[in-house]
């Protein structure tokens, strides 16, 4: 591409109502123009990087052997009544009525849609399991659009939808799509981390968002200084002061990582049966008084039912969303009082006053009074709930006993659910099983925030001069900036022998050729954020040489005129 023949858009005042960085590169650097509010254009070079995150989402999708489809940006109000959503959504959802009348809305996300596709083309579980997505436009009525593209109300997602007999394949695919995050946001060339997160509006049982990590990031995250322990913390300004936090126990710190089983492994292993519904149970240990590891604590997340809970006598669950006091625990499992680590619950979540079914799992699983479970994927995020450290705080000792909190802000890009059977109950979504009965599938949803990745890449990756693009997402890979073309024969001669050279070579190219001051053409460069430059001077050329900026590092190179394409490749 040639600058003469593109529009670069670029401008020097940061505009006043831009607050991240992030924002006013973008527009500095035109990449994008304001429509209205939460509404933008994205001008050529912005798309251009739109397009290559867009590419590496795709091949990474298509690689985990998801397959994709397109579906409308304007659904049906019907869907989302069958679903319960029309109602629940509430504001976000921006709905329109068409010239009969007829409600529908701007679909904020597609669940509906694919769960009535999959009812109508998916009849047999032969045709299953199988993973659809989409790259396309999402329409929020955010409350608050703000950030340019990053909470903007028209946005593009990719969004996959998975569908199953049974949870244990539900467990697979997200297992797999949360591998196939990890590879997108390590080819994104961004610093991410995938913390466990509450399922939100979305609902479901449980769901990992992946974060890229920047001071502007509207959530908090809770790590550890010494492990791989992230929890999302939805409300940091909701975070306790420290007096009403129950005391860290001492024993805490001398938990081991807890090991970590799926339900079907603990099934396998330990001949755990848990009650339907149950996905995961996590649970904390602490020496107990033979110095061996006790049970302190424990999570279960699922979709019980709560009335058949009641009915079996199990447990007196007055609401799933409470904790579970100490003396609960203590009462169940007969643990020492005080030696207690943190007890929460997960969404929909039943622990509770539900002694009962603590003490069923211990007798299931404890036999030899060693007990402890999670969720163990191959980053070995662990598997601690947002609930579990919202009385955290900096400092305090990490609840996987390794480490102490440290609280950082992050940028939610990607967000991964095990949606369960909440749509495909409602919707009515079976199919004929192996025995020739009905059987409702169970689904697993996975969504990243294409537009978004754009911002949240410039918030880690700028300087002073602009944006400093993972050359993976730049709009140019090499931008060739020839000084005083127009006073010189040769260097537009070389040049031009450049720019086609290294095309040709593969590289995506910015052909610097405005008549402007070599000043003036390096600023725009560094405001644009293009990984390389490659100066042809008058000075240089005399001694056959060709300078390469790097602007990550800052780094110059001298190479010489007949080997630099080969060196640059
Ligand atoms: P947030 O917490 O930031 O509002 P969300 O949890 O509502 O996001 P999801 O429903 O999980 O979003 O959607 C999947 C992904 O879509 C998010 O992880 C994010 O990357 C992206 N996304 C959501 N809302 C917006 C928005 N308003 N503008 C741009 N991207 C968005
Ligand atoms: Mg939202
Ligand atoms: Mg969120
Ligand atoms: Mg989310």
């Amino acid at each position: 591409m040639r600058t003469s023949e593109y529009i670069l858009a670029t401008q020097k005042e940061t505009p006043s109502d831009a607050e991240v960085v992030s924002h006013q590169l973008m527009l500095r650097a035109g990449m994008i123009r304001k429509l209205a509010s939460g509404l933008y254009t994205w001008l050529p070079s912005g798309l251009k990087v739109f397009r290559k995150v867009e590419r590496i989402v795709r091949e990474e999708m298509d690689k985990a052997g998801a397959i994709e489809l397109l579906m409308p940006v304007i659904q049906p109000a019907e869907l989302w009544e069958e679903s319960g959503r029309w109602e629940q959504f509430g504001p976000e959802l921006l709905r329109i009525n068409d010239r009969h009348g007829r409600p529908f809305a701007l679909g904020p996300t597609h669940e509906e849609v694919i769960t009535d596709l999959v009812r109508r083309e998916i009849n047999s579980y032969k045709q299953l399991p199988i993973t659809l997505y989409q790259v396309s436009t999402k329409v929020r009525d955010e409350v608050r659009p703000r950030f340019g593209v990053m909470r903007a109300r028209e946005f593009t997602m990719k969004d996959a939808y998975s569908f199953h007999m049974t949870d244990e394949c539900l467990e697979k695919t997200y297992h797999k799509m949360f591998q196939a995050y990890c590879n997108i946001f390590d080819r994104l060339g961004v610093d991410y981390r995938p913390v466990i997160a509450d399922s939100g509006s979305i609902g479901g049982n449980l769901s990992h968002e992946f974060h890229v990590l920047a001071e502007s990031g509207e959530d908090a995250i809770a790590f550890s200084d010494e492990s791989d322990y992230a929890a999302n913390i939805e409300k940091a300004e909701a975070l306790a002061p420290n007096e009403t936090r129950p005391a860290p126990s001492k024993e805490l710190n001398t938990f081991d990582t807890p090991e970590a089983f799926t339900i079907a492994e603990l099934k396998a292993k330990h001949g755990v049966k848990p009650h339907r519904g149950v996905k995961t149970l996590i649970v904390y240990g602490a020496p107990d008084e033979d110095g061996k590891r006790g049970l302190v604590a424990l999570i279960v997340r699922g979709d019980h039912d709560l009335n058949e809970l009641k009915a079996e006598k199990l447990a007196q669950v007055d609401s799933p969303l409470e904790m579970a006091s100490e003396e609960d625990i203590v009462n169940a499992i007969g643990a020492k009082p005080g030696s207690l680590g943190p007890v929460g619950l997960s969404m929909p979540i039943i622990v509770d006053r539900s002694a009962a079914i603590m003490a069923d799992f211990v007798a299931g699983a404890n036999k030899d009074g060693v007990h402890y479970s999670g969720i163990n994927w191959d980053r070995d995020v662990s598997a601690y709930t947002v609930e579990d450290i919202r009385n955290v705080v900096e400092g305090d000792p990490s609840p996987c006993g390794k480490g102490k909190i440290l609280i950082k802000r992050g940028i939610e890009v990607g967000h991964v659910f095990q949606l369960g059977t909440k749509y495909s109950e409602a919707m009515k979504a079976g199919v004929l099983g192996e025995e020739g009965k009905n059987q409702t599938l169970t689904m697993g949803c996975y969504g990243i925030g294409v537009s978004r990745i754009v911002a949240a890449a410039i918030e880690q990756n700028n300087d002073d001069y602009g944006i400093k693009w993972p050359v993976a997402i730049a709009p140019f890979e090499l931008a060739i900036v020839p000084m005083n073309m127009h006073k010189s024969h040769r260097i537009p001669e070389i040049a031009e022998k450049f720019y086609a050279d290294l095309q040709n070579a593969g590289i995506d190219v910015l052909f610097d050729d405005r008549k402007e001051r070599p000043g003036v053409m390096f600023n725009d460069m560094e405001l644009i954020g293009i990984p390389y430059t490659l100066v042809i001077g008058e000075r240089n050329l005399d001694e056959n040489k060709v300078e390469l900026k790097n602007r990550q590092t800052g780094e110059k190179l001298m190479l010489d005129i007949g080997s630099a394409v080969e060196t640059i490749v």
